[in-house]
Order: C-alpha cells, then structure tokens, then sequence
C-alpha cells in the first residue's frame, strides 16, 4: 500500500467500516427520475438512449407518484433528494406541477438540464414550485460547449442560466463538465470564467468509454491527462477560489480524499436509486439495464428497494479478472457498477489511469 500515506489509509479504513454500517441499512437517500427521453439537442457524449423525438412516452405523473407513496409508507420523504432527470426535463409541460406534488409529498427535490429553454420565467415556476437544487452542463467555453452541444446557442443560454445562479442564492447549483479532448486545455479559463460569473460548485467528469463515446477519440483523454485533471482540481481546492470536485466514480488511490468530498463509494443500490423513463427499477442512471431489479409497473418500489438490489449490496461476484486479487479491494470493491459490462466484466480502472499513465483507454 505504499501509494497511500498512513494518514491516508487510517481514513481509508474508517470510511470503509462506516459503509459496511450503511450497507445493512441501504437508506434510500437519493431517488433519480428520468421523467422523459425526449431531448432538445443531440450531444456528442450522450450515452443515454435519448431521441429528439423520443419512441418512450413521457411516464404519466401520477406513476412517479405511486413510487413516492411507495417511499413514503416506509421511509422518512424529507430524507429522501428526488433528482429529475431526462432527456431534458424542462420539455415537460407539467414539469412545475410534478415538482409541487413531489414538494407537497415531503421530499425535496432538484433536477439536472442542459439549460437551453430556462428562461427566468420558468426558472421562476420551478422555483415556486419548491424546486431545492439545479445542476447545469458546461462543457467548455463557447465554441467548445457548442460543438459538444451540437448546438449554436447553447452557450449564450447556459451563460444566462449561471447568471440566475448566481440571483437565486437559496437554490443549491451547480456546473458540470465532461472533459474531452477538445477542453482539456482549457479547463483554467472555464475555471476562471465560471469564478468571474460568480458560480460556487463546479463538478468535473471524465467521460467513460462505453456507447458512442467508446469509440470517439476526441472524447477520450489519455491516461496522462487524466492525471493532469486530478492535478488541476485538486489545485483549484487548494486554492480555495471555486468549490470543485470529481465525480463519484473509481477509486483514486493517492488522489483520494484530496479531490472530492468523500472517499470512493459506489452508492448505487445501496443509498442512491432510480426510476427510468419506461418504469425500470435502477440503481444508478448511468448503469446498464442488465441490472435492473424490476419496474413500478409490476413492482412495488419499496418492496424491490428492500429485497432485491443484492448484486449491489454484496459485490463478491465483481472480485473477478483484474479484481481478483487488487490490493485495494477492500476501498474500491471492483469500482463503480455502471463499469461492469453485460457479463459483469470490469470495464475500466481507475487507479490503474493513475498508476500507468502511457497506457491509453481500451
Ligand atoms: S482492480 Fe478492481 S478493485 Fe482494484 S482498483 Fe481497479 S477496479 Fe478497483
Ligand atoms: S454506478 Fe457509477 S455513477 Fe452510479 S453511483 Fe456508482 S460510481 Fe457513481
């Protein structure tokens, strides 16, 4: 273990016991719902099975609500983040009466969008209508943002959306950005433009090879900048100007606990769930249908929350291949599940990135 200093692993290890604890209660905590499929761009990284024009209804409301009944009768609703996703929620006409009911219902809740219809307007009836928190993609400055946006306005639009962060102090907000090739180098300037806006959270994904971005060069960085990525956040935390971190997937070996809030932690299935757009019962969005535990169209959702999900809530079955005998299982337990592949094979390690910077993602 000699990547980590004994500081380090003594926090390793104290993080370790209490997710063994929070493994046998499995909390829900955290309740995303992709609401619609229906999208209003085509982003070069999108992994999801979004269409302009998308074949899967909307999910009714009154469906979604079921759930929220369902969690409610057995856990405390105001414990319980609801995250609405898509496609682009803001697409919903009645996005603002299910944020009112979802309110009314006890449970906070926010949403992530591109942010290219958000008017004050509507950013004004989403707020009315208990709206906690609001997560916006930037993926460059201009020019870069609107390549991967595929769009040529979506960057004026995301700019007016940080200036209502910034008005709207009381909502939690944030940016997020999947770096790329084409943004690598730049992510000081959109450090620095995101400080001069005002903005206090920044989140930084690197995007991960599986769909149409698996075989996209430009939305691959290398092993090397990888490194340089974790570098740039965990200097930019250092010097205190922006709150920034990366996101919850892989374990980091030296870098842990330097550039995000808490050590690596899969939460899928075990605090974090999720409803898809055609009723599938999901852990993660980001994870494959392989791994659904069932669908609120035949399916209680507190009943599956409690009693399937065990693919998640013991992860013996992932210590297999590179795994098996990894030094740092006990941290990282095989990695996040939306990097397991149909047959459960690992699809990318992380810490490896970090170790062997000349090797390039498969
Ligand atoms: S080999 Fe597996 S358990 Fe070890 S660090 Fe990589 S993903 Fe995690
Ligand atoms: S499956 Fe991946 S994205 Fe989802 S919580 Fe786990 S690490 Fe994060």
């Amino acid at each position: 273990m000699s990547e980590l200093t004994l500081r380090k692993r003594i926090a390793l290890e104290a993080a370790a016991l209490m997710s063994r604890n929070i493994l046998k209660e499995h909390p829900l905590r955290q309740l995303f719902w992709e609401c619609t499929l229906r999208c209003n761009v085509n982003c070069r990284h999108c992994g999801s099975d979004c269409r302009k024009l998308s074949e899967v209804k909307d999910m009714p409301r009154e469906d979604f609500f079921h759930v929220l009944d369902s969690i409610a009768g057995r856990a405390d609703p105001h414990r319980v983040f609801v995250t609405i996703t898509g496609g682009e929620p803001l697409l919903r006409d009645d996005l603002e009466v299910c944020g009112k009911e979802i309110f009314e219902r006890g449970f906070p809740w926010g949403m992530v969008t591109n942010g290219l219809i958000l008017t004050p307007e509507r950013f004004e009836s989403l707020r009315k209508a208990g709206m906690h928190s609001i997560t916006v993609s930037m993926d460059g400055l201009e020019e870069n943002h609107n390549w991967m946006r595929r769009h040529p306005q979506s960057f004026q639009m995301v700019d007016q959306v940080l200036d209502l962060f910034v008005q709207h102090p009381q909502i939690a907000s944030d940016v997020v950005t999947c770096v790329n090739q084409r943004n690598y180098e730049q992510l000081p300037a959109i450090r620095d433009y995101l400080i001069s806006k005002g903005i206090g959270y920044w989140r930084i994904y690197s995007i991960f090879p599986v769909g149409r971005a698996a075989n996209d060069p430009v939305m691959q960085i290398s092993n090397e900048q990888y490194r340089g990525m974790l570098d740039f956040i965990r200097k930019t935390r250092q010097e205190g100007r922006i709150h920034v971190s990366y996101g919850c997937e892989g374990f980091l070996g030296r870098y842990e606990g330097e550039v995000r809030e808490l050590f690596f932690n899969c939460q899928a299935g075990v605090t974090v769930g999720s409803v898809m757009a055609d009723g599938s019962i999901a852990a993660c969005a980001s994870i494959r249908a392989d791994y659904h535990q069932g669908n609120i169209y035949e399916d209680d959702f507190m009943e599956v929350w409690e009693n399937r999900y065990m693919p998640y809530r013991n992860r013996e079955w992932m210590r297999k291949g590179e795994c098996k005998d990894c030094r740092y299982w006990r941290y990282c337990q095989g990695n996040g599940m939306h990097l397991r592949d149909g047959n459960g094979n690992l699809i990318l390690c992380h810490l490896k990135r970090i170790q062997e910077p000349s090797l390039t993602v498969k």
